[in-house]
């Protein structure tokens, strides 16, 4: 019944948040943040150069593997690692002692996890000492980051495709941040910024400071793409090398489910920026596939066996000593605005992202009402 009255909604001021990237770690953040505290209680706008479907050596997402498979050490600097990997595997090289697996800090966080028995196991490579299985995830790259997209997309989160000016420090990148913001949208008030969240990967070295950005360093890595999606993950570590070219390349294999193909990997090449596919490091990569007997149901039935290769890739994953950035800067806002860093995921972005985004959700959120 109508009462006369006009009815007047009153809604808390929404806070504004930027998110300064969109690979993998800044698109997961926007999401987690629109959905947790609470829906909608912030506004929230993407900036970034590069986007799912651009290519780019500056753009890491879109060359990984990626597969949830153990990068941190037992060692106490790495703890908080091991809690975004625990939490992204319960959504959805390791250390031995001895070798009966008890010194795997991961045993007790994946499902399926059995020490192999390399005597009756088939396909072993030459010089392996060790074994595990567990079961794991597998994600197809693209599709992945296309499917976060589409759900920023949906939720209705700004998006500004901008490179954002690095040359005035941090203090610089949140002025330009919000002057993009604010050109988007004039009516979104000059004071009404809550917090600026860095996953700019490696390019946060443009503006971190000197010290902060000598913690930050390239890890290259090179994958094949083959046709056929192979019926298991797996990665050869360690193996035993002929020659020093060798060192810092491993052998795996990370179908992409839903693609029809398959990423036959790789290198962790440390301080290497080249973003030139080595030809060489290709054929080194095939061999060892081919000798070790991985993949072997992607291989051609007639003539020589090869692989049928689509494209190879490089990318630079962001490593950082010391292992993610994931704080709050200091202690007081820049520029009349809280920066929350998560950077330097090195080669486990994607399975530290649902960790990661929480622990960023946690500190955004501790900051309202501040
Ligand atoms: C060969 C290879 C295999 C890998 N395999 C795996 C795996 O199996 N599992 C796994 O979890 N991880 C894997 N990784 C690692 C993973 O890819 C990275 O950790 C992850 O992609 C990092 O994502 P990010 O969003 O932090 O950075 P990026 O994807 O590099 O995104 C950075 C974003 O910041 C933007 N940006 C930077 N500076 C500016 C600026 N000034 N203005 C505007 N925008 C800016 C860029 O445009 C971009 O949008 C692999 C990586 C490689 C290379």
């Amino acid at each position: 019944m109508a009462t006369g009255k006009q009815e007047v909604s009153v809604h808390a001021p929404h806070k504004h948040i930027i998110i300064l990237g969109a690979g993998v770690t800044g698109l997961t953040t926007a999401l987690k943040l629109n959905s947790d505290p609470a829906p909608a209680q912030y506004d929230i706008t993407i900036i970034a150069a590069h986007f799912p479907g651009d290519e780019s050596i500056d753009y890491t997402s879109p060359k990984a593997g990626a597969d949830w498979s153990p990068q941190a050490t037992s060692s106490p600097e790495d703890a908080a690692m091991r809690e975004y990997d625990k939490s992204t595997y319960d959504t959805e090289g390791p250390e031995t002692e001895g070798l009966d697996g008890r010194g795997l800090w991961w045993r007790e966080v994946v499902r399926g996890f059995a020490i192999l028995d390399l005597e009756k196991e088939d396909n072993v490579p030459e010089g392996a000492v060790m074994g595990a299985r567990n079961r794991t995830i597998c994600l197809n790259v693209p599709k992945h980051l296309q499917y976060l997209m589409d759900k920023v997309r949906e939720a209705g989160i700004n998006v500004i495709r901008s490179k954002v000016d690095v040359s005035h420090g941090l203090e610089g990148v949140v002025q330009d941040a919000k002057r993009l913001v604010i050109e988007s949208n004039p009516a979104v008030p000059e004071n009404d910024f809550h917090a600026l969240i860095n996953c700019t990967g490696l390019g946060a070295r443009h503006f971190v400071g000197d010290e902060e950005a000598g913690k930050l360093y390239p890890i290259r890595g090179q994958i094949i793409i083959v046709k056929g999606e192979a019926t298991m993950d797996c990665t050869y570590d360690d193996f035993p090398q002929s020659s020093s070219v060798e060192e810092n390349e491993l052998a795996y294999v990370i179908p992409r489910p839903g693609s029809g193909t398959t990423i036959l990997g790789g290198c962790k090449q440390k301080g290497n920026w080249d973003a030139e596919i080595d030809e060489e490091l290709n054929d080194r990569i095939i061999e060892r596939i081919k000798k070790w007997g991985l993949a072997e149901e992607l291989r051609k039935s007639d003539g020589d066996r090869d692989f049928e290769i689509l494209s190879s890739k490089v990318g630079l994953r962001p490593g950082r000593k010391g292992g993610p950035r994931v704080e709050l800067e200091g202690r007081e806002r820049i520029n009349g605005v809280w920066v929350v860093h998560s950077y330097g995921h090195a080669g486990a972005g994607y399975q530290n992202s649902g960790g990661c985004s929480e622990k960023v959700a946690k500190l955004v959120g501790e900051l309202v009402g501040l």
